[in-house]
């Protein structure tokens, strides 16, 4: 974006959130005795992962995750040296850069590990490995009946050092779900079978929910992803506050008789006189269509309706007989803590999750700012 051309909409990401949110978590995690994996994958959820990724360092996590090892070496390009795991790649991806650079890596299966041995012999290096089990989300890690050809094999392999056995829970917000009880037995049944194969692994398993609500299954490090972003998993409340907030400001306004329709399609038609305020921001910024009709932006001091359908550039919000000036700051979602919407407000009005809300703000057209 041209840095003459102002913004039409920008996310700002509150890194003293980011900070509080870590600090948190890794004070709950530290009365396990268990340390603190900041997940930053997918651009650090929409919020930019390097700054946050510094960010939670600061406040207490001495570990870092990313789903790809790209994701990882960025972390490394940007001079951040803690301890890092990357999870999920592709086939084809060649590991060495990864570990040549210091990038633990998952391993779901004796193919990727001898892959990983293979990268760890033109590295020159021994490459540190988290073993992964599947413990019934049935997505990535090793099943259960492959697992202790896994571990042998690991524990063989000389270029390769186990660091970590580790799992992810299908239904960690959902405390009380019986699966999350049947995947940490699963867990600890793989970690009996790595144990008897002569290796000492560290365990991980618990995502944010489990980090906030099932301390018993803290063990050695905890993964929280979401809320470091401030988002609650869970529905108990917690102190956590939301690290971004989507604003864009009125470039219009206008008055409009009773009568006249707003936007595509003609689906809102004024009852009474009223001024419209234009937003420039729509669905190519993030704004979900489906939420036409259905959602409010803080504008001047209130909530105030967002009518007819979202575009793709703009929207429109009813202002009544309220005249907002030009360039009056458009909050559509934030920390709710005067009154605005917030993501988690979006997601459940168009039924999804606010990760979905969050990570989707990556836009080249929205400016993000710290
Ligand atoms: N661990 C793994 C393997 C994940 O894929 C994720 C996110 O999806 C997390 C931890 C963090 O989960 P959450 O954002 O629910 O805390």
């Amino acid at each position: 974006m041209s840095a003459a051309h102002p913004p039409r909409a920008e996310v700002l990401i509150d890194l003293s959130a980011v900070r509080h949110n870590v600090g948190l978590l890794a004070a709950r995690a530290a009365e396990s005795g268990a340390e603190t994996m900041a997940v930053v994958k997918a651009d650090g959820y929409g919020h930019g992962a390097a700054p946050v990724a510094r960010a939670a360092v600061e406040a207490g996590a001495s570990w870092l995750g990313t789903a790809s090892l790209a994701e990882a070496l960025d972390l490394r390009d940007a001079g951040i040296t803690v301890r890092l795991l990357s999870w999920l790649d592709t086939t084809g991806v060649d590991f060495t850069p990864g570990i040549a650079s210091d990038i633990e890596l998952s391993v779901s299966s004796v193919q990727e590990l001898a892959r990983v041995a293979d990268a760890a012999g033109r590295a020159g290096r021994t490459a540190r490995v988290h073993l992964k089990i599947d413990t019934g989300l049935s997505r990535n890690g090793c099943p259960a009946y492959a697992w202790p050809d896994l571990v042998k094999a690991a524990a063989a392999e000389p270029d390769v050092d186990v660091v970590a056995i580790w799992s992810h829970l299908a239904c960690a917000d959902e405390p009380g779900h019986p699966s999350i009880d049947m995947q940490a037995n699963r867990f600890a049944t793989a970690y009996a079978v790595a144990r008897e194969a002569g290796l000492r692994p560290l365990r991980h398993l618990a995502n944010s929910a489990a980090t906030l609500t099932r301390p018993d299954l803290h063990f050695d490090i905890v993964r929280p992803g979401i809320a470091v972003y401030g988002l609650n998993p869970v529905a108990q409340p917690e102190q956590l506050r939301p690290a971004m907030t989507f604003r864009s400001s009125v470039v219009l306004t206008k008055r409009i008789e009773a009568g006249e329709s707003v936007s595509y399609g003609h689906t809102w038609t004024a009852r009474r006189d009223t001024t419209l305020a234009l937003v420039p921001v729509g669905y190519a910024d993030g704004v979900p269509r489906t939420l036409s009709g259905r959602m409010s932006v803080w504008l001047w001091g209130s909530r105030r309706p967002v009518v007819g359908r979202v575009c793709m550039d703009q929207l429109v919000v009813d202002c009544g007989d309220d005249e907002p000036p030009l360039g009056a700051e458009v909050v559509l979602f934030g920390t709710g803590e005067v009154g605005e919407p917030t993501a988690t407000e979006w997601a459940e009005t168009i039924g999804t999750i606010d990760y979905e809300i969050v990570t989707g703000m990556y836009r080249p057209r929205v400016r993000r700012r710290f």
